[in-house]
């Protein structure tokens, strides 16, 4: 099969449509128009075999967590996906493995009403970058850096899922046969939080999506926004098959350090926690305020109750 079989068979006939898109795959370029008012985000990712997902992934779950990925950047600025671009690293055309990966890729496109407007089909091991535009209406894109002393600290979702389902995988973790299949579903096809990026953006101070792990990319915020904060351990949401498989010690390091979750991390300041629980209400999204933001500049001080939490986790206290 040609290279321009290949797309088309795969990439351009299975896209969802766009009337935004003036010219897509086919020609040299992809001619798209920006709303009025509003500004580009741009966003790209690359999943390399064996580093960034284990090589026996399914092709469904490698398409859907590149694409994933991306949208969770966009989510995290509070950005509505338009548009992506794919650029497919693959050792030989084995059919059936693009048939399943453009199925991954057709589902998400499909579901939140983004085009596949283009890429590049190259040889060689398996990697796949995706780029990924949205918009935003103009100076209302969400960041890292506007959290401010006295903020509220939330989460979206549960921590630490996509870490056990890793562990579970590689035969690290004992999972009881119920919780297998959420765990696994937390790792492969993580679910980027869009509707609720976009809510926040009057709300929040700022944002950040959890691919590091918490107390990696709460230090991401720290340090932008020149502050320190502190964490309620006993605070952290944690699924039912967390609780179920491990310790309470166990339970709250995944939730801490894992990474791969994309879940938002956002701060809130007292006058708009109003404000977001109507929004939250009314979406039906689930968030959880998990600490504040103080001034203590680059310092995280995590908390358990009234007591001071041990932690040996790498580089919590200093970010800047
Ligand atoms: P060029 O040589 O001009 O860069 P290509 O032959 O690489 O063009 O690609 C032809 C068309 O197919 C272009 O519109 C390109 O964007 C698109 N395309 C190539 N690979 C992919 C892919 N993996 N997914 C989506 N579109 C692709
Ligand atoms: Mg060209």
């Amino acid at each position: 099969m040609k290279e321009f079989e290949l797309i088309d068979k795969f990439f351009r006939v299975r896209s969802h449509q766009r009337r935004d898109v003036q010219i897509g795959i086919g020609d040299d370029c992809a001619v798209v128009n920006v709303p009025q008012g509003q500004s580009l985000v741009v966003t790209t990712d690359t999943l390399v075999s064996g580093v960034h997902f284990p090589e026996n992934t399914p092709a469904r779950a490698v398409a859907h967590k590149a694409v994933a990925v991306n949208l969770s950047d966009l989510a995290a600025m509070g950005a509505e996906p338009a548009w992506l671009s794919l650029s497919l690293c693959i050792s030989d055309v084995d059919e059936n493995w693009l048939d399943e990966f453009s199925l991954g890729l057709q589902e998400l496109t499909d579901y939140y009403s983004v085009q596949l407007i283009g890429g590049d089909t190259v040889k060689g091991p398996l990697a796949v970058t995706i780029t990924a535009q949205g918009f935003v209406p103009r100076d209302q894109a969400l960041t890292r850096s506007r959290a401010r002393p006295g903020d509220w600290l939330y989460v979206t979702g549960t921590l630490g899922d996509a870490g056990l389902g890793l562990d579970m995988h590689q035969g690290r973790a004992d999972v009881a046969p119920k919780h297998r299949n959420f765990l696994g579903n937390r790792l492969n096809y993580p679910t980027p939080r869009v509707l609720v990026g976009t809510i926040l953006r009057r709300i929040a101070t700022s944002c950040i999506d959890i691919s590091d792990g918490l107390i990696s990319d709460l230090g991401h915020i720290l340090t932008s926004s020149g502050c320190g904060a502190q964490l309620a351990v006993d605070k952290l949401p944690l699924s039912e098959a967390m609780r179920d498989s491990v310790g309470a010690e166990q339970a709250i390091r995944y939730a801490l350090t894992a990474g791969d979750d994309y879940e938002l991390l956002f701060t809130v300041s007292e006058e708009q926690k109003g404000n977001l629980d109507l929004a939250l209400t009314s979406a039906s999204v689930s968030a959880t305020c998990i600490g504040q933001i103080n001034g203590v500049q680059g310092k995280l001080e995590l908390r358990h109750g009234k007591d001071r939490y041990e932690f040996e986790g790498q580089g919590y206290q200093h970010f800047s």
